[in-house]
C-alpha cells in the first residue's frame, strides 16, 4: 500500500519498530507484506487447512477449518482496514497468522494441553502463535523463525497473562504498563470475533446443530431475518440462511467502520505510539451492536460448543490430546528424532519443564488427523507404528 493513503494513527512501513534480527529492507515489497508473504510460506500456516475450530476436520469439507477462518478473519479485517485508512497488509498478516499456535481440536485441544502443561509453565495458544512465529518455524538461514516486524508481533499477541509479559520484552510491555495494541492489531483481534460468531451460525445450521428458526431470536438476527422475509417472501434453504448471515455481517462491519472513525476523530492521535498510549483501544463496535454481539456469543455457546454432539467429541479431543501427551512424558524416545533430541535438550537446560514444552510443540503442531493417527499408532497395537 502506498504510505500516502494511510492514515497518520495506521502502522507506517518506514516507522516500524523492526525485526528481531535486523534485516535489510525488502527490495519491491512492503515491510508488512514481507511478514504476510512469510507467513503464507509457513508449515504452520499450511497446517491450519487440516485444523478445526468447533467441528472435527473429518465432519464434512464444508465446515471452516483453521485455514478458511483465517481468510474470513483477514477479509473482514481488511475490509474495515481500507475504510479506516489502516494498513491493509498489516492488518492481514496479523490475521493470517493469528492463529498458528492452535492446537487440534480447537478449544477442546488447548484446554487438555493447557492442563498437561500446568505444572511447567502452561500452554495458551496465542503465546504458541507467537513462539511459532518467532522460534519454530525453520525456514531461513540466518534466524530461527519468521523474524516478522515488531508490529505483526504485537498483533499476534492479543492477551498475555503479566507473568509471562515480563518475560517478553518489549513486546511484553504494554500487557505490564496497560497501552494499546496498534489499530491494525486491535482491528485483526476485533475480525476474528465477527468471523467465527458469523461462521459458527452457518456451520452450527449446516450440522443441524441449530435451526434458523432458533438462531433467529437473537435479536442481531432477527433484525435481519424479518427484512429479508420482507423483501424476499419465497425465499428457502440455505439462501435464506446466507441472505440473512451475510446481511448481519454487514451491518456488523458497517458499526465497527462507523464507531471507529468516531473514536478515532475524536481522540486524534498523530502517529501508532499515541495509539498505544490511548487508554482504550479505538477500534470497536458501538455500545448497543456489542450488547447485541454478545448475545449472539451466548447464544452459539449454549446451542452449539455445549451441544451434546460436540460436547462428546471434545471429549474424545481432550482424551486423545491428553494421553498423547502423557505417552511422550513417559518415555521421549516415543518421539520423533528430531523432537526426542529437541526434548533431550531443552531437559538439560530447563529441567523436566522443557521436556514438558517441547512435547507441548509436537502436539500442538499436530493436525487433527495427525493427532487421531498418532495416538492410533501408540495406543493400538494392531496399527503399525
Ligand atoms: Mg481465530
Amino acid at each position: 500500500m502506498n504510505g500516502a493513503e494511510l492514515a497518520a494513527y495506521a502502522a507506517h512501513d518506514a516507522r516500524t519498530r523492526g525485526r528481531r534480527h535486523p534485516e535489510p529492507p525488502p527490495q519491491y515489497r512492503s515491510e508488512f507484506q514481507r511478514d504476510r508473504d512469510r507467513i503464507i510460506h509457513s508449515n504452520a500456516f499450511r497446517r491450519l487447512a487440516y485444523k478445526t475450530q468447533v467441528f472435527v476436520n473429518h465432519e464434512g469439507d464444508l465446515y471452516r477449518t483453521r485455514v478458511t477462518h483465517s481468510s474470513e478473519v483477514a477479509q473482514i479485517g481488511r475490509s474495515i482496514a481500507r475504510a479506516l485508512a489502516l494498513n491493509e497488509t498489516l492488518t492481514e498478516a496479523i490475521a493470517l497468522a493469528h492463529d498458528l499456535g492452535h492446537t487440534p481440536f480447537g478449544h477442546a485441544g488447548q484446554d487438555a494441553l493447557n492442563d498437561c502443561m500446568r505444572a511447567h509453565g502452561g500452554f495458551e495458544h496465542n503465546l504458541q502463535s507467537l513462539r511459532t512465529v518467532d522460534e519454530l518455524e525453520e525456514r531461513y538461514a540466518q534466524f530461527p523463525g519468521l523474524n516478522l516486524t515488531f508490529e505483526c508481533r504485537e498483533g499476534i499477541l492479543k492477551h498475555c497473562a503479566v507473568s509471562k509479559a515480563r518475560e517478553l520484552g518489549e513486546l511484553g510491555e504494554r500487557f505490564l504498563q496497560r497501552r494499546q495494541s496498534g489499530l491494525e492489531a486491535q482491528l485483526a483481534n476485533l475480525a476474528d470475533e465477527i468471523a467465527y460468531n458469523n461462521h459458527d451460525v452457518d456451520d452450527g445450521i449446516r450440522a443441524g446443530l441449530i435451526s434458523l428458526e432458533a438462531v433467529v431470536e437473537v435479536p442481531l438476527l432477527r433484525r435481519q431475518f424479518d427484512q429479508v422475509m420482507r423483501l424476499y417472501p419465497d425465499l428457502q434453504g440455505r439462501r435464506r440462511v446466507h441472505e440473512t448471515v451475510r446481511r448481519m455481517v454487514n451491518e456488523v462491519v458497517i458499526d465497527v467502520i462507523e464507531s471507529s472513525l468516531a473514536r478515532l476523530r475524536a481522540a486524534a492521535p498523530a502517529d501508532i505510539e499515541q495509539v498505544r498510549s490511548q487508554p482504550a483501544p479505538l477500534i470497536g463496535m458501538s455500545e448497543p451492536m456489542r450488547e447485541q454481539h454478545l448475545q449472539l456469543k451466548q447464544f452459539l455457546r449454549e446451542q452449539v460448543y455445549r451441544h451434546q454432539r460436540v460436547l462428546r467429541m471434545t471429549t474424545k479431543a481432550r482424551r486423545v490430546v491428553s494421553q498423547l501427551f502423557a505417552a511422550f512424558m513417559d518415555d521421549i524416545k516415543l518421539l520423533p528424532a528430531e523432537y526426542r533430541d529437541g526434548a533431550l535438550r531443552a531437559e538439560g537446560r530447563d529441567g523436566i519443564a522443557g521436556r514438558a514444552r517441547t512435547v507441548a510443540d509436537y502436539i500442538a503442531g499436530m493436525t487433527d488427523r495427525y493427532a487421531i493417527l498418532e495416538h492410533r499408532r501408540l495406543f493400538d497395537p494392531a496399527e503399525r507404528t
